[in-house]
Order: structure tokens, then C-alpha cells, then sequence
């Protein structure tokens, strides 16, 4: 299987070519279809899978192609989660990539860093957000973040949010999402807790194993 057999757009496999993927990695291969038919998912994959591209991909060639003007009435559209700034500057670093010959922009807000300049970033709208829980959390408590558009929403390493304790700040950001989304939810390991979350998270989901 080849990328384009995934019914990629051509503007997503050049990228892909530039970065020098040749064929889908299991997870991809395995994921992709079902995200890009609207359906839920749940990946039990580790880093390393290509479960970035996994969920990225798919995201990127449904947006696509309807992104508003940038500034204020730009909305984000989806939203992805990460435990850690490393995890979420990678995952924005490949979007970046993916996304070059798109229409998409795409933003990490997280923490560590001034915020006065990620208020500025969000001012200029963006499409895709990946947030560590701290940061978005503080920007949603000062109401500098709208979430109300969020069409899709990606929960990445889960279990490492469960273990660095940012459960709770997970499912309050959550709560304030539009109930009707599509969500996508990883996991290395399945504890009892990260499986009654998914549970309640994901409706009729395709369940994804490597
Ligand atoms: P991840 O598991 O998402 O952290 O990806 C692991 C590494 O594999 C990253 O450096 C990706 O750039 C790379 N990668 C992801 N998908 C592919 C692919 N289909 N072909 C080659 N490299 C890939």
C-alpha cells in the first residue's frame, strides 16, 4: 500500500514525498480511512508507530480547502492534546510539514514560554491548536481562547497525562468543547482510569493495535 491508495489530496502527498515517506506505517495504514469517514478512534500505538502522521494526516486533508481568512473570525477546528512541550512542539513541527502546500495554519501553545506572545498567535487565528493541559487551561480561565468550533479533537499519550497528573485538567478543557466532534484517543498502556475516559469520550470508535 502506497499513500495515494489512501485517497490522499495531491497537495498532502507532495509533502509527504518531500519528506521521504514511502508507504504507510501500520498504524497509518490502519487509521487513516476510518478518520477520514468521520469515525472515532481508539490507537493503542507508542511513539515511534507514526501515530503523529496517523491522526495528522487525516485532519489536515479534511480541513483543507475551507479555511477562513486569517484574524479574529478564524476558529480553531481542531484541537490536539499533548502531556509534554517536547511531544507538542514535534507533533507541530510535522503538521507544519504535512501541511505546506495546504491552506491550514496551525499553532503550539505551551507552557514554560511568555504568553503575551501566544496571545498574539492566537490573534491571528489558526486552525489546528496543539496544547499541553497548563497553558490552554490558564488562556480559557483569561476567556483569550474560543473552543466552540472545535471539530475535531485529539487526545495524544493519555496514559502520560494520567501519570503526570493532568487528568482533571483534561477533562475540564473537554467539557468545554462542542458535544458533537469527532475524537481521536491514544494510549500506550489501557489502566482502568484511561479506559473509562476513553469510554466516555468516544462514541463506537474503531479500535486501532500495534
Ligand atoms: P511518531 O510515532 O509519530 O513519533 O513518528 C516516529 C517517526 O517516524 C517520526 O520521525 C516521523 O517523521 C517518522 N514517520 C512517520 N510516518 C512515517 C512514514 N510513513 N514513513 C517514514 N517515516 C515516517
Amino acid at each position: 500500500m502506497n499513500f495515494k491508495d489512501l485517497q490522499l489530496k495531491p497537495e498532502i502527498l507532495k509533502a509527504l514525498a518531500q519528506e521521504n515517506y514511502e508507504s504507510p506505517t501500520p498504524i497509518q495504514e490502519r487509521s487513516i480511512p476510518s478518520v477520514l469517514a468521520g469515525r472515532d478512534l481508539l490507537g493503542c500505538a507508542q511513539t515511534g508507530t507514526g501515530k503523529t502522521a496517523a491522526f495528522s494526516l487525516p485532519i489536515i486533508q479534511l480541513l483543507s480547502g475551507q479555511a477562513a481568512p486569517r484574524g479574529k473570525n478564524r476558529p480553531i477546528r481542531a484541537l490536539i492534546l499533548s502531556p509534554t512541550r517536547e511531544l507538542a512542539l514535534q507533533i507541530s513541527d510535522n503538521i507544519v510539514a504535512y501541511s505546506r502546500y495546504t491552506d491550514l495554519s496551525c499553532l503550539a501553545i505551551v507552557g514554560g514560554v511568555s504568553q503575551q506572545g501566544q496571545e498574539r498567535a492566537l490573534a491571528q487565528g489558526t486552525d489546528i491548536l496543539i496544547a499541553t493541559p497548563g497553558r490552554l487551561m490558564d488562556l480559557m480561565n483569561q476567556k483569550v481562547i474560543g473552543l466552540q468550533a472545535v471539530e475535531i479533537l485529539v487526545l495524544d499519550e493519555a496514559d502520560r497525562m494520567l501519570d503526570m497528573g493532568f487528568i482533571n485538567d483534561v477533562k475540564k478543557i473537554i467539557a468545554k468543547l462542542p458535544g458533537k466532534k469527532q475524537t481521536l484517543f491514544f494510549s500506550a498502556t489501557m489502566p482502568p482510569e484511561i479506559e473509562q475516559l476513553a469510554g466516555s469520550l468516544l462514541t463506537d470508535p474503531v479500535k486501532v493495535e500495534v
